[in-house]
């Protein structure tokens, strides 16, 4: 504690911290009116299948510009919206804009999945199920075109109400993605039991696979798991091109990263998306 610091460190902490704790009653204060000022919107990164280079899905991710504030990135105000419970009302909206975005899609000749980032606030209300099969009914959306993500430490908190809550949405017919996989305190038991569609493999992983033998192993090891357990799997963070031919080799289905493109506002992953209906993207 401060006292057990002595006079000096606390006054030299504490200026600090107050700002920080300003800085977070201030975003807070921000994010309360975002949804009604409009300044949230979705982008949309691409899911690429690594057999037949197609986009077969986009995640969407959550973007937020304040006038004062500018751009804050989600990793900054998605905690903060989670303490406050704000991300329910937010969650809600992401949900259904990115639902209503697929369809459009979908109507336009070009059905992709479309992957939402789900908050363990959000998975753990009783109401959630319903409010996912609300929201496909009103936007008319595929529930096969719906991709749930969810990170394996939300899954294990309340595990049995998390099974049900899968169970429900796969009777639904709605896809799931444990995101981040990898990264949590997980025993791989559980994934016999939860119905799960794919995984998507930490892009911290990722990132140095080429040069590190252990992460090449555990990557190696995920793929053969998933594959084992009829799942499939994702790489994020794929940034560079000679990462390909090892995750060809490994029979990764599907790769996301910076590689093939930034997450994007919907209206430039539709002209993307034309465009590359006739281009070869990727010459392995
Ligand atoms: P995530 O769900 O794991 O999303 C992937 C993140 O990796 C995104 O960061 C994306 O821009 C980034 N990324 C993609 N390809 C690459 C790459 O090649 N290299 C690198 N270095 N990064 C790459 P972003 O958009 O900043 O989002 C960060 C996190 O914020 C997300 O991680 C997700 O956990 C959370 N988030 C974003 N949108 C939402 C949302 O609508 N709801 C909730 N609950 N969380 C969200
Ligand atoms: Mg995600
Ligand atoms: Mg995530
Ligand atoms: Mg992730």
């Amino acid at each position: 504690s401060a006292k057990e610091m002595g006079r000096d460190s606390y006054k030299s902490y504490a200026p600090q911290l107050t700002t920080k704790y300003d800085q977070k009653l201030l975003i807070e204060k921000k994010l309360r009116h975002a949804l009604e000022l409009r300044s949230f919107e979705l982008f949309y990164q691409p899911q690429v299948d690594l057999k037949n280079q197609q986009v077969v899905g986009a995640e969407a991710l959550l973007r937020w510009h304040d006038k004062e504030l500018g751009t804050l990135p989600p990793d900054v105000f998605i905690p903060i919206a989670e303490k406050s419970g704000l991300i329910i009302q937010i969650g809600d909206w992401v949900l259904e804009e990115a639902c209503r975005e697929a369809k459009t899609w979908a109507d336009n000749g070009q059905a992709l999945r479309v992957g939402v980032n789900i908050s363990p606030l959000q998975f753990q209300r009783p109401d959630f199920v319903n409010k996912v099969k609300k929201v496909l009914q009103r936007t008319g959306l595929d529930p096969s075109l719906l991709d749930l993500e969810i990170t394996e430490n939300d899954l294990l908190y309340h595990q049995e109400e998390s099974l049900d809550t899968l169970r429900r949405l796969k009777a639904e017919g709605i896809r799931i993605s444990i995101d981040d996989f990898g990264t949590g305190y997980s025993s791989l038991s559980y994934l016999r039991q939860f119905p799960v569609d794919t995984l998507k493999i930490d892009k911290s992983f990722i990132k140095d696979v080429l040069m590190n033998k252990k992460d090449q192993a555990i990557v190696t090891s995920i793929i053969q798991l998933a594959h084992n357990m009829k799942m499939r799997v994702i790489a994020e963070g794929v940034e560079t091109k000679n990462m390909l031919p090892f995750l060809f080799e490994q029979q990764c289905d599907e790769m996301q990263g910076f590689l093939y493109s930034r997450p994007v506002p919907a209206a430039s992953l539709a002209e993307y998306m034309e465009a590359s209906r006739s281009a070869q993207l990727f010459v392995n």
